[in-house]
């Protein structure tokens, strides 16, 4: 179960690192690509099952000084997968905020993984490949464990990938998860 936070770990946020961040997307020139209609940005959910999430992209939030949130936190067990979205390279880094954190840059832009318990597959990767695993290192340490999941088209700002991620992990752009969940949501005081 969820250990409450402290506020002694809401110290900073993955968020801030991103800023000014504009890596290329990765030309693929893969002849076995699958041709992917226009709203099937993510062909595969993040994090697989059991999870939830809801739109909390902007919200409010005062870890390491106030700022809007960058990306939607997907909870799940720690230990679950986290998946390429699509096809692409992945890149793992570390630091005091996002704690392990991996990048995976496609042709579209690229996605941003924090609060790991350990990558996994690097480099080259197809959408569905493990790049990691589900924790709360970095900011979140102490809290629950989460995927915090920013996406930044052709690899500007982040932007909102709730509907995004609802089509790719429910195949609908609907109000959120509607599977029941197999226990309570988590409740934060103050994700990251
Ligand atoms: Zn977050």
């Amino acid at each position: 179960m969820a250990v409450p936070r402290s506020p002694a770990a809401a110290a900073g946020d993955a968020d801030a690192l991103l800023l000014g961040r504009g890596a290329p997307a990765e030309d693929r020139t893969a002849a076995d690509h699958m041709p992917v209609p226009p709203d099937r940005t993510f062909q595969v959910c993040p994090v697989d099952r059991p999870r939830h999430y809801r739109d909390d992209f902007g919200e409010p939030r005062w870890a390491g000084g106030f700022h809007r949130h960058q990306g939607i936190d997907i909870f799940a067990d720690r230990g679950t997968p986290i998946r390429a979205p699509f096809d692409g390279r992945a890149e793992s880094s570390a630091s005091w905020a996002g704690g392990i954190q991996v990048y995976v840059y496609g042709r579209q832009g690229f996605a941003f993984n924090g609060h790991l318990e350990r990558a996994g597959t690097m480099g080259n990767v197809k959408a569905g490949d493990v790049i990691g695993w589900v924790g709360n290192s970095g900011d979140a340490q102490g809290g629950s464990t989460h995927d915090h999941f920013e996406w930044h088209p052709r690899g500007g700002a982040a932007v909102d990938s709730f509907r995004l991620l609802n089509q790719a992990c429910h195949g609908h752009a609907g109000s959120g998860e509607k599977a029941p969940l197999e226990r309570p949501p988590a409740v934060l005081r103050d994700p990251v």
